[in-house]
Formats: structure tokens, sequence, C-alpha cells
């Protein structure tokens, strides 16, 4: 795999790791803070061949943009529907859903993906 290692995309992946579950705007306001000439188009392309090369994992977020994940590992991801809070859930990745639908597909399958929706414990208390 050719690493293309720009000065820009060491800004935008260490911007990514510095901020929890980020959207791509958040990635790119946090960047031209330090940075403020980047184009948002320069941020957006170093976060994609970034997630093409496995550096990062892209989370589809329901009814919100896409946020990108610095953990690498399968995990699943909780929501909070008032706030916006958005974190990783601490339970083991379900590989056995992954065999029944291949076993009822035929797809050789690679993973998916799984937002638990909700209102936190702080939204419920105010
Ligand atoms: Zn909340
Ligand atoms: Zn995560």
């Amino acid at each position: 795999m050719k690493k293309r290692n720009t000065i820009q995309r060491e800004l935008v992946l260490n911007a990514a790791m510095e901020l929890d579950h980020p959207s791509a705007e958040e990635v790119y306001n946090k960047i031209i803070l330090t940075y403020p000439t980047i184009s948002k188009g320069t941020v957006y392309r170093n976060l994609n061949s970034l997630t093409e090369d496995g550096e990062l994992l892209k989370i589809t977020v329901p009814d919100s943009a896409d946020r990108y994940d610095t953990t690498l590992k399968l995990h699943y991801h909780i929501k909070c529907t008032k706030c916006g809070l958005f974190s990783d859930l601490n339970i083991s990745y379900l590989s056995d859903i992954d065999k029944k639908i291949s076993l009822l597909t035929g797809f050789k399958l690679e993973s998916h993906e799984i937002v638990f929706k909700g209102v936190c414990k702080n939204c419920i208390n105010q």
C-alpha cells in the first residue's frame, strides 16, 4: 500500500485523534484554528484517503453527518438524540450475526455497524 504522507495528511490524522468521533466539519474547524490557510477540500480529501488506507474508520450515523473514528477495531456506538453525544459501546462485536447473515445470503461478509439511539443520562435528568 502506497503511503502518501504529506503535512496536511498528518494534520488531519492528528486532529481526528484529538477529537472524539469528529465529523469532517469538526476536523476542519479544529485545523483552521492553527492553520487558517488550509482548505476544506484538502481536509475532506485527506479524510477520504486516510479512510481508504485504513488509518481511520468512517462511521455512518443515522440522521447526521458521517463521523471518523481512530479506534480501528470493530465496535458499536451509542448516540443521544437530544444532545448528540456519541460514544463507543463497551460490548463485544457480535460475529455470530455475520455468520448467520452469510449463511442466509451467501455473502462473504466483512462487517456490520450498529448505532444505538436514545436519550443519555444527563438529558434524562434535565
Ligand atoms: Zn444527551
Ligand atoms: Zn468509536
